[in-house]
């Protein structure tokens, strides 16, 4: 062991054992004692385990201690034992102050370097290296130039320093610092460079001019540091938008927390567990989107102001609307007509539309297609005839009354911005039933009507459009709800009234009422008749009660007056709703109580109707009329009257335009048929005649009065009476012409109601008469009439002294001279 202490001179030729040095091995610089730090360790470890090495490093332990370490040019193979082309030319003379034999042929030594020396020859000698070596001494003495550079040096040094502050010690700066040579601070600041790569490490050690290597040393450093740059710019770009992510998270937790210390704890719970009820609903991307959006904004307003309750609520609506429940649907042709037998007495006809309508969606898979719409009076069982078909095809029933919708916002919602603002009536409806496919009934779609609040029936034109209702838009949502899988069924009491875009795409099925007959079956029928349903209702059992058919009838007859079976039904439930509290009061659960036509009074009070509608007696200028109103069919006596005037025509009792115009035409046909008729001259000229049609409260329009008001004016003016029992309707020409009407079927329920036996209709009406039901066309005289006259020899009265001619036998010849002669008599009125 030795201390180095004498110096080598330079540019002097020695000899030395060459120690290769692998590529990636340990970096040696060398070092000027000039500069030594004794806190910093100035040897370091070399382990050698090449047996040229090891060689070499005895031979110098043996002589002076000095060896030449040379790095390898490239990497050789494992114990590979290099030859001087192996080998650079430049290397770092070192002292070996240290050694050890580890056995096995490893030698470990320490080595403190010196100078640089350049290789001027290398030969293998007793089976290692030497080379003949030219010491290079460092030119001491700066000049301006290079004063700068050692400044910028020992800058870029620190900037170095700080960025790799694990690796570069303090001291290690402060060492740098003192040291005023361009070559030494070069060789000074490479010894501590991490990480300095092979050939650059051969690049700074072969360079002799000292300013040339600090320059290459600053450039290195400020290479690495531009890395160093561009790295964190890469890495703070993509932290970035990792960051944006996490700092939003982040942000909301630091929200909740301030919120919790402002005492909002509960506030935030809430929010979180809407956040979750979001995410879990099932949504459209939009819709969650929004809900989530608003729901950041709920996080950031306090909670008692009136735009959280807006918010609250909004978000509330998102959540109760279906997203995504729907009911097993199945349209099984037999089970379904089994359920609508089961649920209804007779519409037969309906019930074959209904399940072909059933069948065509089965074939298609899917609701889009025409919607079905059922038309008829109240009570004919259209809402019924709806929950039926849901019950069919497994959907829900949810069902919306149009009656009155003025405003489109009724369907569609108001726009969030209005206070108070709800969904439209849709989406209301879907909330309360929590499936996305139930069967929708629109109730009343012939009620609906606009105004300057918009059209609502547009906007339902949307919704029942299965090219747009995909996509429909509540207002207030103000998201995309897909409405195609509802089945949508609308009802009206009658077609004409229904928006034409709207009946346009429906499949109109009729239910036009009922006979006293199938009031009768409808009402005790099992299970699903009116009295067995309100004896269940009323928690009563069959025994209790039993209702005799003549009951029946005469609830049918005395106590209801309609086309359907509503009242009649709210009169079965009065007398359940007794008998249920008879029982209660005197306890006796086996109370047995039979309704009949004798004690119905005691549960119904005093009947509404003791007589038929029709006329009791035959009268003068008094005519029955069949109309046919939205409630059904009806009877209606028209009254005529003449008195002295000048010739004007008065109308009463409500008549809208049509009807008022076909009374101007009946009356022109009178006139100009006044001679064949043997009218007396000047009669309408010198009298004024008032037509009044009775309940008068009721608007009464359409053209097919129009036979009756002839009939009812030329009895007034000849004085024959018009037979009670004679029902009609037909349009009259200025010609006395009759043309067909509509509503034969329920204007024929109407007049069999009220005790009529024989009906004139207009030829052209034949083939409705198949619609009316057996039991009515049966039982009644029907007569098929082209012209007035036909219809004046039926119903008038011949002979003054009242004897009817009843024997028509359906057709009648055309009224001849004779049976007219009689009848100049003017002037008479008909009270
Ligand atoms: P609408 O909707 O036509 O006004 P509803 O469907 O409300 O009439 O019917 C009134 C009542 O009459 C309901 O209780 C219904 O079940 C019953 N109803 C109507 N038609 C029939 C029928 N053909 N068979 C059995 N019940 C009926």
């Amino acid at each position: 062991m030795s201390q180095d202490s004498e110096r080598l001179d330079s540019d002097s030729t020695v000899f030395l054992p060459v120690i290769a040095l692998p590529l990636h091995f340990e970096t040696f610089f060398p070092k000027t004692k000039a500069v030594l730090d004794q806190r910093l360790e100035d040897w370091t470890p070399l382990t050698i385990q090449r047996k040229m090495g090891v060689l070499a490093a005895k031979a110098a332990i043996n002589t002076n201690n000095k060896v030449l370490l040379l790095h390898q040019k490239t990497e050789l193979e494992e114990n590979a034992e290099p030859n001087p082309d192996d080998l650079h030319t430049v290397g770092i003379v070192a002292n070996i102050i240290q050694d050890l034999d580890l056995g096995n042929g490893t030698l470990r030594i320490a080595v403190e370097t010196s100078a640089r020396a350049i290789v001027a020859h290398c030969t293998q000698v007793d089976g290692y290296l030497r080379a003949s070596v030219k010491i290079v001494s460092e030119l001491i003495g700066i000049g301006d130039a290079s004063k700068q550079l050692i400044n910028e040096a020992h800058t870029v040094f620190r900037s170095y320093a700080t960025t790799h502050s694990k690796d570069i010690l303090p001291d290690m700066v402060r060492h740098t610092r003192e040291i005023e040579e361009p070559g030494i601070l070069a060789d000074n600041i490479a010894r501590f460079i991490i990480e300095i790569p092979p050939h650059r490490r051969q690049e700074i050690l072969s360079e002799l001019n000292p300013i040339k290597r600090l320059k290459l040393i600053i450039a290195f450093l400020k290479a690495d540091l531009d890395l160093l740059d561009l790295e964190d710019e890469i890495q703070s770009e993509v932290s970035d938008s990792v960051k944006k992510t996490h700092r939003e998270f982040y942000l909301q937790e630091q929200l909740k927390v301030i919120q919790r210390k402002l005492g909002r704890e509960n506030e935030v719970d809430e929010i979180d567990d809407l956040r979750e009820q979001v995410e879990n609903a099932g949504m459209t991307e939009e819709a969650e989107k929004k809900a989530l959006k608003e729901l950041d904004r709920l996080a950031q307003i306090p909670p008692m102001s009136a735009e959280s309750g807006v918010i609250r609520n909004y978000v509330d609506w998102l959540l109760a609307v279906p997203w995504k429940e729907r009911t097993e649907n199945t349209i099984e042709l037999d089970q379904a007509e089994k359920i609508l037998d089961e649920d209804h007495y007779g519409l037969e006809k309906p019930k074959t539309n209904v399940l072909e309508y059933l069948a065509v969606l089965k074939l298609v898979e899917q609701v889009k297609g025409p919607i079905l719409c059922l038309v008829g009076p109240p009570g004919v069982g259209k809402t019924s005839l709806g929950k039926s078909i849901a019950r069919a095809t497994g959907r829900k029933f949810v069902r919306m009354s149009l009656g009155g919708v003025r405003d489109e916002a009724e369907i569609r919602g108001h726009r969030r911005t209005y206070i108070g603002a709800i969904p439209g009536r849709i989406i209301q409806g879907l909330r309360d039933v929590q499936t996305k496919n139930p069967l929708f009934l629109l109730d009343e779609i012939d009620k609906l009507s606009s105004d300057w609040r918009g059209d609502p029936a547009s906007a339902l034109l949307e919704v029942l459009d299965p090219e747009q209702n995909e996509t429909f838009r509540d207002h207030y949502l103000d998201v995309e709800f897909d409405l195609s899988d509802i089945m949508f069924v609308t009802t009206a009491n009658t077609r004409i009234t229904i928006p034409p875009a709207l009946e346009d795409r429906m499949e109109v099925i009729e239910l036009p009422g009922y006979t006293d007959f199938e009031k009768h079956k409808i009402a005790t029928f099992h299970p699903n008749g009116l009295i067995p349903k309100q004896l269940n209702t009323h928690g009563l059992k069959e025994e209790n009660i039993e209702f005799a058919d003549s009951a029946i009838f005469d609830i049918v007859h005395k106590y209801t007056r309609e086309a359907g079976v509503r009242s009649l039904e709210r009169s079965i439930t009065s007398v359940c709703r007794k008998i249920a509290k008879q029982i209660v009061t005197d306890d006796t659960p086996d109370l047995q109580v039979k309704v009949t036509s004798l004690n119905l009074s005691d549960y119904l009070g005093p009947p509404k109707w003791t007589r038929t509608k029709a006329q009791e007696h035959d009268e003068i200028g008094v005519s029955t009329g069949m109309v046919w109103t939205q409630v059904g069919g009806d009877i209606v006596s028209v009254e005529a009257t003449l008195m002295p005037g000048e010739g004007k025509l008065d109308m009463t009792g409500q008549l809208q335009e049509v009807m008022r115009e076909s009374v101007q035409t009946a009356v022109a046909y009178l006139r100009s048929r006044a001679d064949d008729f043997k009218i007396a001259k000047n009669t309408f000229e010198k009298n004024d005649i008032h037509i009044h049609i009775p309940e008068g409260a009721v608007p009464k329009d359409g053209p097919s009065a129009g036979i009756t008001v002839a009939t009812a004016i030329l009895s007034a003016i000849t004085g024959k009476k018009v037979r009670k029992d004679v029902a009609m309707t037909g349009e009259i020409t200025l010609r006395g012409h009759v043309l067909p009407i509509g509503g034969l079927k329920e204007k024929s329920l109407a007049a069999y109601r009220n005790g009529i036996v024989d009906i004139i209709i207009p030829d052209e009406n034949k083939k409705d008469l198949a619609d009316v039901p057996n039991e009515i066309r049966e039982n009644i005289r029907w007569h098929q009439v082209n012209d007035m006259t036909q219809v004046l020899e039926i119903a008038l009265i011949k002979d003054t002294d009242g004897v009817a001619d009843t024997e028509h036998d359906g057709i009648t010849p055309a009224a001849d001279e004779a049976s007219l002669q009689n009848s100049d008599v003017i002037g008479q009125t008909g009270n």
